[in-house]
């Protein structure tokens, strides 16, 4: 099997653009990492090439491997794509929180989705449940491969490998901050690994949801699908952040709001919290600090939420003035 062809060779080397209007009149330099403009619409191609290349070269993919994998979002459809590039079996384990879109994109792709429909008894979170169907489908199929991106280091190894790499060489190796969603925490990790075996000498910031456990406090529900976790993933590394910011759904969707009508930019959920987490630091940043966000995904899949009006207001009434001019 050939990975480095065809499409799979267009993951990665994502484009890093000056934003100069999302703040107004900004006293920092600030640049965005077009993460969405990989192929599968996000960040997450990169760790699934990742992943699945280990697993071609340990020889634990071959011929006929089915793939299994429980994600709802941006890493089943990233799966999705390079099983169907790779001509293996893709089983999808998804929830009732899984938006019909991506189900759709992924059946696209050729993927066999599986359904778990009850929460756990006990906590009433949908995830240990869909772990425990993983675990079944592995054991009914001798072949499979479990990618596991909650605990699989050739997530983090992706980012610093490619992400950080690129953003370094663009820049000449001065970021003072780094903003970064976190939820797997591969992201954060890799790029912060990167910072570190380089003496660079950038704080890393990561953005968190409110309702996440991943900086403390108790599990609240999220609407927004990518920022935060309910449990505290095997691959988290705190020692490598030096500070943490909570952002609510609420400032994503601002942020969201923001990005697209000053900086013509149509991102996920969670590009819009990173963005309201540059905002809440803006004036406590040093003047001309050079700072990177990155941007995870694109935006047309929140169309009927986040850039819905009703959505909006259905959920948290009348809130556009806190959007700003020309919002
Ligand atoms: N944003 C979005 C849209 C995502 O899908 C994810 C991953 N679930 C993240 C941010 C966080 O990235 P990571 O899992 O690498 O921490």
């Amino acid at each position: 099997m050939q990975i480095e062809d065809g499409i799979l060779t267009t993951i990665g080397r994502t484009p890093l653009v000056r934003l100069k209007k999302v703040f107004g009149e900004q006293p920092v330099e600030l640049y965005a990492k077009l993460e969405f403009l990989n192929p599968g619409g996000s960040s997450k191609d990169r760790p699934a090439l990742a992943m699945i290349r280990e697993g071609l070269a340990s020889g634990r993919i071959t011929e006929g491997t089915v793939i299994v994998e429980s994600s709802s979002g941006n890493m089943a459809i990233s799966l999705a794509k390079l099983c169907a590039y790779l001509g293996l079996r893709f089983l999808c384990v998804v929830d009732p929180k899984t938006t019909e879109q991506n189900i759709r994109i992924v059946k696209t792709f050729g993927a066999e989705i599986v359904r778990v429909t009850e929460p756990d008894p006990e906590t009433g979170e949908y995830l240990p449940v869909r772990i425990r169907r993983v675990r079944e489908l592995l054991l009914e199929h001798p072949n499979s491969f479990w990618p596991n991106q909650y605990a699989n280091v050739h997530n983090p190894l992706a980012h610093s490998s490619t992400t950080m790499q690129e953003i370094a060489d663009e820049l000449d190796h001065r970021v003072d901050y780094l903003f970064c969603g976190v939820s797997t925490g591969g992201t954060i990790r890799g790029c912060a690994e990167y910072i570190r075996e380089h003496g660079m000498k950038t704080t890393v910031v990561a953005v968190d949801a409110a309702g996440s456990v991943l900086f403390g406090g108790a599990p609240r529900k999220r609407l927004l699908p990518g920022l935060g976790a309910a449990v505290v993933p095997p691959l988290f590394r705190y020692e490598l952040i030096d500070r943490s910011v909570q952002v609510t759904d609420l400032d994503s969707i601002a942020g969201c709001r923001q990005l697209v009508r000053r900086e013509a930019i149509l991102a996920g959920g969670s590009s819009g919290g990173v963005i309201a987490a540059v905002r809440s630091m803006l004036g406590e940043l040093p003047a001309g600090a050079r700072c990177v966000v990155i941007l995870p995904d694109r935006g047309e899949r929140y169309l009927d939420t986040v850039y819905s009006d009703d959505w909006v207001r259905s959920h948290f009434g009348d809130v556009e003035h806190q959007w700003g001019e020309g919002v």
